[in-house]
């Protein structure tokens, strides 16, 4: 609920490199674990999952509903207290209580913050996704969490959208095998999961108004299979409705996705719950298949429904169905009934050494080398003797992006920590600068001149009259993104003189807070322009100034809560980079600089920048001009432009947001101790502006009034897109570098599957460098001939393997009739036809050195 959210103050203990050194033993057994392998001893206290439907758990449910009321009923619907369903006491039904994830269990004060969304995706590790869904539900089992509000599964179809760093991939097959074992696992401890945002949420750009209109196809194919999965194959017990609209329709009271898809062709018997505040009329969500609304009954309540019901428009039944959904769960998890026992576990510990050493591993696995020229990386801690770490992300640490499933960790360990604690018995020194200025210090120290004049009006249109008044700088900027509205609407305009002292680029900076909008002109052109929307970040332009020669500054602004948080300034961006960042970078052996984002910038509620956050490109350059030896660290969601800078980096390592661990992970992995393995979830474009939703992103208010993002792109999402096009990412999706290198040969495939039928598919991989590692191979399928347009090929299975130096292992693959098949939209099912197949082997969609044909015959 809005406002619970509260961004989390980031923790440092310096003990913690103690602390994981004892942990060592299992963090070395959960590295090594295979998929599919046995995995670590974890303390399980007895947890287990819930039990099947029974006939005695229907007569026990079908009783419970019998003692209500029709009102006990409809209170059951809504949520309470913003985490909570409500109780009846008169039949001893208790109150379920519900914690956001999925990088941790965030809603009830510190906690284990995992490798979540693109980083868990980048491991492409299902039996890893699995331990972390039950180091999850132990967490959530340690606080008496009933439901974990996780997985978020939504489809990453542009790097700009706010919350794919909390999603996964831009595969749904990838989403939906990761899905499956991060599901299982946090099922596994007797809590519910709860998979969201259904669906085709792909943007947090006004992501309560628009409608996200898809075709049937690219909807079955893209973006419902991981619900698919969830559903079908995990079991998932609770499922969430996203805010946007499908095809014009809320999600709450979508009849296709609800009833149809959802409860009718899946078989969803668990509860589908709406996201918070996302219903709009209680008699359509009712009718068309939401159970229960979040966080309270503001439409499912007495008032809409009691009379609907008696008017024969909602049926009894219909209510009757909804609560018995909740009930049945309830007992098959021993949450109430004769079985009962306490969900909150007090033996289990909150603070776990155990989930610790699970999100290490997510760290470790989550971490993908993109770049490594001339074997720049690992660094030889035998030679390079001391490394400057410098960059916005170095400290404090970033392990996850904000919103509601921003988990405050107990001790995050940032890139600068880990890298000390793992240097200094190496004989490793860490010198450390942020290298550029805090935003506040630009808006503070920016000096216009004479005063700035500024004009109030009271309406939100700068229309009459106007109270004027001067300040020197225009400095209030509060970051809060949910607050209350303002009753009494007011604009204000600024006017402002800059003489700048140098010539050359300068960067113009200006930020407000929550939905404020503004417009910043400079010289009456237009340069920035904040719409008003649910959440923002701050904007910035470079502009080329003439040393004495003066600019006007012009600013809209429009607050939107009470009190004003709008603020601009202007610097050289030649003074943006720190003196001692850059001589700390010259006299250092190398450089470590973490670039990226982080929970204010990259987050819920408002879609980031495809460039790195303000200054960052001129501080890589800087302090690679001062030291080529330099490795970029990215904390992102996905991709960035990297244009500015990435020819002049020998080395960059995505780290995506690598939960509380990440320091550690990140520090292993640039001395050697561990050898990167993550593959790109997503294809990595060189320029937003290229990715095939690009022309279809932004929404339009249409004749029906509603905002449509018309999703044309349809299937061509990602590498999709990429390998039908024949064009290229500037790394493409399944992409990740080793510091050893891996040879696939000897692929094996039937010639012929029958149409409707399976195939297995072998080949070997080895080791062929002098270091172990890890490999991820991937199987994609193509049919070159079909009978409808195809994208060139798509991911149906992969297995990542462990190899020691030399070794080969023999992988054996498995294909279904749904890894040939399409959606046919005329028959609305799925079809494989007969006809010629291909199977490519590699290690990412566009390198693929096994190829074999097979034909499907009737
Ligand atoms: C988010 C959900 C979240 C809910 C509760 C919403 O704003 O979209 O993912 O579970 O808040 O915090």
């Amino acid at each position: 609920m809005l406002t619970s959210k509260k961004h989390s103050a980031q923790t440092f203990v310096l003990a913690v490199f103690t602390c994981l050194a004892l942990l060592s033993p299992v963090a070395e057994k959960l590295l090594l674990a295979q998929p599919g392998g046995s995995g670590p001893v974890l303390p399980s206290a007895g947890l287990s999952g819930p039990v099947p439907d029974s006939p005695e758990i229907e007569a026990r449910a079908q009783a419970m509903v019998a003692q209500m009321t029709l009102e006990q009923k409809i209170s059951l619907l809504g949520g309470t207290d913003n985490m909570f369903t409500q109780a009846i006491p008169s039949v001893d039904l208790p109150r379920f209580k519900m914690s956001d994830g999925p990088l941790g269990v965030r809603t009830w004060g510190p906690t284990t913050a995992y490798a979540g969304g693109a980083a868990l995706a980048a491991t492409w590790d299902p039996m890893l996704a699995r331990q972390v869904g039950e180091g999850l539900g132990r967490d959530a089992r340690a606080r008496g969490v009933h439901f974990l509000l996780a997985l978020g599964v939504n489809i990453a179809r542009s790097p700009v959208s706010g919350r794919n760093f909390e999603y996964l991939s831009e595969d749904p097959f990838l989403n939906g095998q990761l899905a499956v074992g991060y599901i299982q696992g946090v099922q596994s401890q007797g809590v519910s999961a709860t998979v969201k945002h259904f669906a085709a949420n792909n943007q947090e750009y006004d992501r309560h108004n628009v409608s996200s209109d898809v075709d049937e196809r690219s909807l079955r194919e893209l973006y419902m299979p991981a619900f698919e999965s969830a559903v079908k194959v995990a079991k998932v017990d609770a499922v969430m409705n996203s805010y946007n609209l499908l095809n014009g329709v809320h999600a709450t009271q979508n009849e296709f996705l609800n009833l149809k898809v959802l409860k009718g062709e899946w078989g969803f018997q668990g509860l589908l719950m709406s996201d918070w505040d996302s219903v709009y009329d209680g008699i359509g969500a009712a009718n068309n298949g939401l159970d229960f609304e979040m966080p309270y009954a503001k439409f499912m309540n007495t008032k809409e429904l009691l009379p609907a019901i008696k008017a024969g428009k909602v049926k009894t039944a219909t209510i009757d169905d909804k609560i018995l959904r909740l009930l049945r769960v309830a007992l098959r998890y021993g949450w109430i009934g004769p079985d009962a026992r306490p969900q909150q576990v007090d033996s289990l510990s909150t603070y776990s050494v155990a989930d610790r050493a699970i999100a290490l591993a997510g760290a470790r696995e989550g971490l993908t080398l993109l770049k490594n020229d001339g074997h720049f990386l690992p660094l030889d801690p035998a030679r390079v003797k001391t490394i400057a770490v410098l960059g916005p992300d170095a400290y404090p640490a970033v392990p996850g992006g904000g919103g509601s499933s921003q988990a405050q960790a107990f001790e995050p360990v940032s890139i600068l920590t880990g890298l000390a604690n793992l240097g200094a018995p190496l004989g490793v020194n860490v010198v450390y600068a942020r290298g550029l200025p805090d935003v506040g210090d630009i808006f503070g120290n920016t000096q216009f001149e004479g005063d700035v004049r500024v004009e109030l009006f009271a309406n939100h249109e700068f229309q009459g009259k106007f109270v004027a008044s001067t300040q020197h700088v225009v400095n209030d900027l509060k970051p809060a993104m949910w607050d209350a509205t303002d009753p009494n609407p007011r604009s204000l305009r600024y006017a402002a003189t800059y003489k700048p002292t140098q010539s050359g680029k300068y960067l113009l900076l200006a930020a407000a807070s929550g939905e404020d909008s503004f417009a910043v002109k400079v010289d009456g052109k237009e340069l920035l322009n904040q719409p008003h929307r649910e959440g923002q970040i701050p904007l910035s332009a470079t502009i080329e100034l003439t040393a004495g020669k003066p600019i006007t500054i012009t600013a809209d602004y429009i607050p939107y809560t009470p009190g004003v948080r709008l603020s601009i300034g202007l610097a050289p961006e030649s003074s943006l980079v720190s003196a001692d960042a850059l001589r700390l970078a010259a006299k250092a052996d190398a450089v470590v600089l973490a670039v990226g984002f982080n929970a204010d910038t990259e987050s819920e509620g408002y879609d980031r920048t495809f460039e790195l956050p303000w200054g960052q490109d001129a501080l890589i350059g800087a302090v690679v001009a001062a030291n080529p030896r330099t490795v970029v660290t990215l904390t992102a969601g996905g991709a960035v432009d990297t244009r500015r800078w990435l020819g002049k980096v020998p080395a960059l390592l995505h780290t995506f947001y690598p939960g509380q661990e990440g320091g550690t992970a990140i520090a292993e992995a640039l001395l050697g101790k561990i050898n990167p393995e993550g593959k790109l979830p997503v294809s990595f474009d060189n320029d937003w502006k290229e990715n095939p939703s690009y022309n279809f992103y932004y929404s339009k208010k249409e004749a029906d009034g509603l905002q449509h993002v018309h999703y044309k792109d349809g299937l061509m999402v990602g590498y999709r897109y990429w390998t039908s096009t024949g064009k290229h990412a500037l790394y493409p999706f399944g992409y990740g570098l080793s510091y050893t290198t891996f040879s696939f040969g000897n692929l094996s495939v039937p010639a012929t599957i029958k149409v409707g039928g399976q195939v297995s598919v072998s080949f070997d991989v080895t080791n062929t460098g002098a270091v172990a590692g890890a490999e991820v191979a991937q199987l994609y399928v193509s049919e070159p001939a079909a009978a409808v347009k195809r994208p060139e090929r798509e991911l149906k299975a992969f297995e990542k393997l462990r190899l020691a130096p030399g070794e080969t292992r023999n992988v054996t693959l498995h294909l279904d009739a749904r890894s040939f098949s399409y959606w046919d939209e005329a028959t609305h099912g799925w079809k494989m036809n007969a006809g010629k197949f291909v199977v490519h082997v590699g290690d990412s969609s566009e390198s693929t050195p096994l190829e074999a044909t097979l034909t499907a015959a009737q």
